[in-house]
C-alpha cells in the first residue's frame, strides 16, 4: 500500500461516496469511482498536464473534487486544493508559489470573473470549470493558459516518494510555507488513522471538515476509503441536515473540530439516537466538558486526536475502548513516535514540558524551498518540531499545554497574525496593527487586532472591517478592534502578540 491509488479497492461494487444531494442522491461505487478517475487523468493529459504538474483545486467538498483529486494522483501531478473562499490576492499567491499549470474551478467561475479565476490567468494558469452532468465529471477547458497541446501520461504508476499534495501552512513568521506529502506520507496516516478507529468496510462516514484541510482529506477521506467503508459528503457542514443525512445514509462516525462538535450540542439531538461508533474530534483544543457533553448526548466514545498539516494530518489519538481514553490529553502516539525535547533536542523527563517533537513515515521531509525553515524545523535524529508546548505521562499520552508558534487558531482553522497585521498596515490612515488572538466561547479563539492610527487621522472599526473583508477570506476577518495610542512593547521594543492581547483586554474592561 505504498501509493495512494492502490489503496482503494478499485473493483469493488460497494459504495465508495455517496452525495446526498436532494432529491436523488448520488452513490458511486469503487469500480464507477476508479473508472471516473481514469477518464478524467485522460482529460488531464489532453489538457497538456503531465507528470509533476502542479494543479490547484479550489472546488468545495463535491464529487468534483474527490475525482480532480485523485485523478491529479493518477496523473503522477500534485494536487494543491485550495479555499474556495480565498480573496484574489490569496489565490495568487498559493498559485504563484507552486507555479500551478492548471486551476479547477466551479462550473460558472469563468464568466463571473471569480477571485481564483483572475488569479489563475494572471500566472497563466489553466483555468477548467469542474462540474457533475448526471452521467460524468465534466472538465471545461475555458483557458488553455502555458499549457500547449496533450501532455504526457505517466509510463509508471504514481511511486511512494512522489509529491501527490501539496497544502500551505499559515505562517508564524512570514510567508505561508508549502509542505509537500508524498504518497507514502499519506498512505502511513491512512493506515495510521485505519488502525486507531479499527475502520472497516462496514464503517460510513460522515464527512463534515473541508477537503482542501488535511483533517477533512486523511481522516474524514481518504482513510475511511482505504478500510473499503463508504463516504457521505455534503457539499457543506450544516446543523439543520446533519442527523436526517446521518440517518439516511446510515453514517456511524465522523471527526470535526470542537466548533461543529459544539454546535450539534447545540441543535436538537434526534429521536431515535443513531448508533454511533465513536465520534473523533481533531485540530483544536477539546474541553473535557464539552467531550462529557457529546458523549453523554450522543452515547458514543469521543476520543480526541492531534494532528498537523507537516504530518499529513494524524499524529496522536486518545485509543477506542476499551483503551483508556484522558479528556485533556490528546492521546497516544499512533504509528507516529512522540518525543518532548528541549531546545538543544534533549528528551525531557516524563511530566515535564518542552516541544513536542514527531518522527514517522507520515511525516513531511521538509517545506518546499525552504532550507531556513527546515533548519529549524527538524532535529539531529530527524524529529520534527511541531512547534506545540507539551508534555508525556508515564503512559505515555500526550498533553499540550501550550504554543510556541504564534498561529491564531478559529475552531481549527489556523490564521497568521502577521499576514493581517501586513494587510492593515496598508490602510492609509494605520501606522501600527498588531493582530492576536482573542478567547471566543464558539471558536475556542478569534481574531482581535490593537491598531494605532496615523497622527491626526480618525480610522473606524467598520472601516478596518471592510478594509479586511475585500482583501482576506471571511474567517480571517478580525472579530474586534481595539484602537489604542501606544502599541504595547516589551523594554527591547518587541511586539510581544500576548502581551498586546493582555493590555486589549484590560482596555475593554
Ligand atoms: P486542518 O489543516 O485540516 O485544519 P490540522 O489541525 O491537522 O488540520 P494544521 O492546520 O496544520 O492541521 O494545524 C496544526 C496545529 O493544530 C497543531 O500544531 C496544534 O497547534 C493544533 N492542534 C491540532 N490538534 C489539536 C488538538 N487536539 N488540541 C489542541 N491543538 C491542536
Ligand atoms: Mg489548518
Amino acid at each position: 500500500m505504498a501509493t495512494l491509488f492502490d489503496s482503494f479497492q478499485q473493483h469493488s461494487a460497494s459504495s465508495a461516496v455517496i452525495i446526498p444531494s436532494k432529491p436523488n442522491p448520488l452513490t458511486v461505487t469503487y469500480s464507477q469511482l476508479a473508472a471516473e478517475v481514469f477518464s478524467f487523468q485522460k482529460k488531464l493529459t489532453k489538457l497538456g498536464v503531465s507528470p509533476r504538474a502542479a494543479i490547484s483545486i479550489a472546488l468545495p467538498n463535491s464529487y468534483e473534487f474527490i475525482v480532480s483529486f485523485l485523478a491529479a494522483s493518477w496523473q503522477r501531478a500534485i494536487a494543491a486544493p485550495l479555499n474556495p473562499a480565498y480573496k484574489q490576492e490569496e489565490f495568487e499567491f498559493y498559485i504563484n508559489d507552486l507555479s500551478s499549470a492548471l486551476a479547477i474551478v466551479p462550473r460558472g467561475s469563468y464568466k463571473e470573473d471569480s477571485a481564483a479565476v483572475r488569479a489563475a490567468r494572471k500566472y497563466q494558469a489553466a483555468i477548467a470549470e469542474c462540474y457533475w452532468n448526471g452521467h460524468e465529471v465534466v472538465l471545461d477547458v475555458k483557458d488553455p493558459g502555458k499549457l500547449h497541446g496533450r501532455g504526457t501520461s505517466p509510463i509508471e504508476r504514481a511511486q511512494p516518494d512522489d509529491i501527490a499534495l501539496v497544502l500551505h501552512t499559515s505562517g508564524t513568521t512570514g510567508r505561508p510555507k508549502a509542505v509537500p506529502l508524498t504518497h507514502k506520507n499519506l498512505t502511513r496516516t491512512m493506515s495510521n488513522i485505519q488502525h486507531t478507529y479499527a475502520l472497516s468496510p462496514a464503517d460510513r462516514t460522515y464527512l463534515v471538515m473541508p477537503l482542501f484541510h488535511v483533517h477533512g482529506l486523511l481522516a474524514g477521506f481518504l482513510a475511511p476509503l482505504a478500510a473499503g467503508g463508504s463516504v457521505i459528503v455534503p457539499p457543506r457542514y450544516s446543523a439543520r441536515d446533519f442527523w436526517a443525512d446521518f440517518a439516511q445514509f446510515g453514517a456511524n462516525w465522523y471527526t470535526a473540530v470542537p466548533t461543529i462538535h459544539q454546535i450539534l450540542l447545540k441543535s436538537p439531538a434526534p429521536t431515535p439516537l443513531p448508533y454511533i461508533r465513536f465520534i473523533r474530534s481533531c485540530s483544536s483544543p477539546l474541553s473535557p466538558k464539552v467531550l462529557h457533553d457529546l458523549e453523554a448526548a450522543f452515547r458514543a466514545p469521543v476520543l480526541e486526536a492531534y494532528a498537523m498539516t507537516e504530518a499529513a494530518h494524524q499524529m496522536t489519538s486518545n485509543p477506542l475502548p476499551p483503551g483508556r481514553r484522558i479528556p485533556g490529553s490528546v492521546g497516544v502516539g499512533q504509528g507516529v513516535e512522540v518525543k518532548i525535547l528541549d531546545a538543544e533536542g534533549k528528551e525531557v523527563p516524563v511530566g515535564s514540558e518542552a516541544e513536542i517533537c514527531i518522527k514517522g513515515e507520515n511525516v513531511t521531509s521538509g517545506y518546499l524551498n525552504n532550507p531556513s525553515a527546515n533548519a529549524s524545523s527538524f532535529t539531529k535524529e530527524g524529529f520534527f518540531r511541531t512547534g506545540d508546548q507539551g508534555k508525556k505521562d508515564k503512559e505515555g499520552y500526550v498533553f499540550i499545554t501550550g504554543r510556541i508558534k504564534e498561529l491564531i487558531n478559529k475552531g481549527g482553522e489556523k490564521i497568521s497574525p502577521v499576514e493581517l497585521d501586513n494587510v492593515l498596515v496598508q490602510h492609509p490612515k494605520v501606522a501600527e496593527a498588531v493582530a492576536f488572538a482573542m478567547e471566543d466561547e464558539m471558536y475556542g479563539q478569534d481574531v482581535g487586532v490593537a491598531v494605532v492610527a496615523k497622527e491626526g487621522q480618525r480610522v473606524e472599526e467598520e472601516d478596518l472591517k471592510e478594509w479586511m473583508e475585500s482583501r482576506v477570506a471571511r474567517f480571517k476577518v478580525p472579530k474586534k478592534v481595539f484602537f489604542t495610542d501606544i502599541m504595547p512593547k516589551t523594554a527591547t521594543g518587541k511586539v510581544q502578540r500576548r502581551m498586546v492581547a493582555e493590555a486589549m483586554a484590560k482596555k475593554q474592561q
